[in-house]
């Protein structure tokens, strides 16, 4: 595993590189095997799959299933996989954590508290998350620096502290328009939520559309402050 030595002097090493240039230095500098990309299926990451699998069909790409999503997060896990002809690993909560958690707090119970949110990100997401990243040295992300405040100080390789092991941002200094040009021209699919006025899509009891004007993730838990809106998965440092 990269040093965090190591990790500075590649910092420095990646920062002009593009996009599809620093997912090849991964593939080739960590290895296929022990490097990972979770996928939540937003349009950043089918554009890092998209990349991924041009650079090579066999790279690990695994989604998590909250089992909250919406129905057009299933459809385009539907499609990617027939477009791409590859096979999703997906990822599931522990069910008995679920059964617990929802008998203790209800099931919507993100909406009644901060705490209670972080808890069911925590059982749904990151606890998942955490025992497949175990397996690896480093992950791939899809984070955009000018998504939001939280996200703001993101690199193209850094040291991951929630999960202890490298992350890297090959997309971190795109925009929301590059992103969307990527995806036009190598007619990526994408989720058909975008097209109803979506701009970053989670699990469907905690996203909802954006209003003109208003911060890209402003539809994710858009009853918190924006300095609350990480699920655990990508903690602000
Ligand atoms: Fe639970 Fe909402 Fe977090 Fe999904 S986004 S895991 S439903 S709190």
């Amino acid at each position: 595993m990269l040093t965090k030595q190591q990790i500075k002097e590649t910092q420095k090493l990646l920062r002009d590189k593009t996009a599809q240039e620093i997912i090849k230095w991964a593939l080739e500098n960590i290895g296929v095997e022990k490097l990972a990309f979770a996928s939540s299926l937003s349009i950043e990451d089918q554009v890092i799959t998209d990349m991924l699998i041009k650079e090579n069909k066999k790279a690990q790409i695994f989604t998590l299933d909250t089992g909250r999503l919406p129905q057009e997060t299933y459809d385009l896990i539907q499609k990617t996989r027939e477009f791409y002809k590859i096979n999703y690993e997906i990822l599931f909560p522990d069910e008995k954590d679920v059964e617990e958690m929802v008998k203790e707090l209800g099931p919507n119970l993100f909406y009644d508290s901060i705490e209670n949110r972080k808890k069911c990100c925590e059982v749904r997401k990151v606890r998942p998350l955490r025992r497949r990243l175990e397996k690896v040295e480093a992950w791939i992300c899809g984070l955009r620096k000018e998504q939001s405040v939280t996200r703001h100080a993101i690199e193209k390789i850094e040291w991951d502290d929630t999960f202890g092991l490298v992350k890297i941002n090959p997309i971190s200094d795109w925009s929301q328009k590059d992103v969307w040009d990527y995806i036009k021209k190598h007619k990526v699919p994408y989720n058909k939520l975008y097209d109803k006025g979506y701009t970053s899509i989670g699990c469907a009891p905690c996203t909802r559309p954006i209003k003109e004007g208003e911060d890209v993730r402003a539809g994710r838990w858009w009853w918190e402050d924006p300095e609350h809106k990480e699920c655990g998965l990508h903690n602000k440092k």
